[in-house]
């Protein structure tokens, strides 16, 4: 099937019909070592044990980067991975992913590859995109996402939804038929950003598989607006969408790297029992180092390949961007990680269990 809309997911419009039944941050339990006002914190729920969710990080892949095209004048190399999360929302039994990371499996095999297949190149993408394959040399995938969910246990056939935080070809590529329920979500804005891609726009870096609605085989789902009235601040961020409207798994508006680019907040239970939080940046910045100084210099690129010289299509609102998630981790301080999708250490994961 084929469908692209912009309006409400069915599934999230029940979903949002409870939305403000379950926003009841006013049941939080006062915490003593907090010295921020509770609106300039993340929610508390320490007394809710039903909403949160699991998460599971899988790697994929690898690219190489001179480490001064992330950050001006950093020195020596950069071989970063393009991470992929399995998240399980235990209340509802949903099994979904965040990004698909890097692609294994060769263009010919694109739709017929079984968890057998162990051949793995790049030609799934769109020549455009090979062309950046020179500057990143990106080694693909040792494996694919149907293999990983299946490494832990769980039926592909029960994967729900795949969250793409942005349209760049190292966090998606076409959906394998295996995922015969699910659908893919983007941001608001990325489907008209992206169509139709190629081959019916040849020199588009964004693949006619997942953005033309005459070639994508599964369903494609873009948020709403920001107009929106189901987006609602969550600070320090402006736009926040509450997932399973239970307050364990927002959306998070995150402009500045690319229309429609977003990252995800969830709340996960640490193998001591406690709660804390993991913000899936994706590509919000492409180093951990800018959590902790926000206002590095941006790396340079080539502006044959990024027009804008940098790594964001909007560098001033990406630093907003980037502003924002410093100041949430300087204020949660270990009760947050954060985790871009080209982090090398995953801060934190020690906390969780696998
Ligand atoms: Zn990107
Ligand atoms: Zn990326």
């Amino acid at each position: 099937m084929s469908l692209c809309c912009t309006i409400l997911p069915p599934f999230l419009k029940l979903l949002c019909s409870a939305f403000a039944g379950c926003y009841s941050w006013s049941k939080e339990k006062p915490r003593s070592k907090m010295s921020l006002p509770q609106d300039k914190k993340l929610p508390r729920q320490d007394l809710d044990t039903e909403s949160y969710v699991e998460i599971s990080p899988f790697e994929t892949g690898r690219m190489k980067t001179a480490c001064a095209t992330l950050v001006e004048a950093a020195q020596g190399v950069s071989t970063a991975t393009s991470w992929r999360f399995f998240l399980r929302h235990p209340k509802t039994g949903t099994n979904f992913w965040f990004d698909m990371g890097i692609s294994h499996v060769r263009a010919e095999n694109c739709w017929l590859y079984t968890s057998a297949d162990t051949l793995q190149d790049l030609s799934v993408y769109p020549p455009s995109v090979q062309s950046l394959h020179k500057h990143f040399k990106p080694k693909p995938s040792q494996r694919s996402i149907e293999e990983d969910t299946r490494s832990l246990h769980i039926d592909p056939r029960s994967i729900k939804h795949i969250i793409i935080s942005h349209g760049h070809w190292d966090h998606l590529h076409p959906l394998p038929s295996s995922f015969s329920n699910a659908n893919m979500i983007v941001g608001a804005g990325s489907s008209s950003h992206c169509s139709p891609g190629f081959p019916r726009s040849p020199d588009s870096k964004f693949d006619g598989h997942i953005w033309d609605p005459e070639l994508r085989s599964f369903p494609l789902l873009e948020l709403p607006p920001l107009s929106s009235p189901l987006w609602k601040s969550l600070w320090p961020f402006s736009h926040a969408y509450d997932f399973f409207a239970d307050g364990s798994f927002y959306l998070i508006d995150a402009p500045g790297h690319m229309v429609g680019n977003i990252a995800a907040l969830a709340r996960v239970k640490t193998k001591h029992g406690t709660w804390k939080w993991v913000l899936l940046g994706g590509d919000c910045a492409h180093c951990n180092l800018f959590t902790y100084w926000p206002g590095a210099p941006f790396g340079k690129m080539p502006k044959a390949l990024f027009p804008s010289g940098s790594l964001h299509e909007c560098g001033a609102t990406a630093r907003e961007t980037i502003a924002k998630i410093a100041e949430c981790k300087k204020n949660e301080g270990s009760d947050l990680f954060v985790w871009y999708a080209h982090g090398e250490i995953l801060e934190g994961a020690w906390e969780l269990r696998w």
